[in-house]
């Protein structure tokens, strides 16, 4: 490890998953501390100040949630979420709680590595660079001019489509529930109406994507919501 190591504090119970975690970022040249239990993950999450926070919701003495809403109190720091497939609401709480990202138990190192090195480059992003300009695939966006070119050429978004890009593209890699991107584009009335977000999602794939039925950048996280990969 060398002191340079991005730090990551882990917070899991269980011994296994906890050893896997941190065998693979340390391979990764990341530097891990760990937490087994709530009430030490609170602890050590407010003394270290680590550079990113990787947490599991069932722990012995409380809910996960509990410390993303204490975190996010004082810190904008990444959460990544590690989630037992079947705690489909809690995945959905802890985002719109504050979490940027979750993992369904089981994962692979590479899934690991990819979501944390994602976290931390979006970390490091945001505050020095606040450029309106965005590209991806055939696509440029100029937020300030309010314009959308695909291979050069304008593509005509509706406000409503615009407002959803928008807000899709302020947090890429994030995935972002339904009920928030429902509440941000149509407002706090339109909760649940998710076959919204399938049509306009929709749109928004086959005027951007290269092949909307493959997308690479407007990502469905199946019960959960939407992600944009740059
Ligand atoms: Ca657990």
């Amino acid at each position: 490890m060398t002191p340079h190591s991005q730090r990551i504090l882990v917070i899991e119970d269980e011994a296994q998953i906890l050893r896997f975690v941190r065998l693979a970022l340390e391979a990764a040249d990341y530097a891990v501390t760990e937490a087994a239990t709530l009430n030490q993950g609170m602890l050590q999450a407010g003394t270290n100040h680590p550079d990113l926070i990787i947490l599991d919701l069932n722990l012995p003495d409380g809910d996960g949630i509990e410390l993303v809403k204490a975190v996010r109190n004082w810190s904008d720091m990444p959460i990544l979420i590690l989630s037992a497939r079947l705690q489909e609401s809690d995945k959905i709480q802890a985002l719109d709680s504050g979490a940027d990202d979750y993992l369904s138990k089981p994962f692979s190192v590479g899934e690991l590595t990819a979501r944390v090195r994602a976290l931390l480059r979006r970390k490091s992003r945001t505050g020095d660079d606040s450029s309106p300009r965005i590209e991806f695939g055939e696509v440029q966006i100029d937020f300030s001019k309010r314009t959308v070119l695909r291979n050069g050429a304008a593509v005509h978004l509706t406000p409503i489509e615009y407002k959803l890009l928008s807000a899709l593209l302020s947090h890429p890699g994030k995935v972002i529930t339904q009920k928030a991107l429902l509440k941000d584009v149509w407002g706090p009335t339109f909760t649940e109406s998710g076959h919204y977000l399938r049509i306009y999602v929709g749109h928004l794939r086959q005027k951007l994507e290269t092949d909307p039925t493959q997308p690479k950048h407007f990502i469905t996280e199946i019960g959960v919501g939407y992600r944009f990969n740059i």
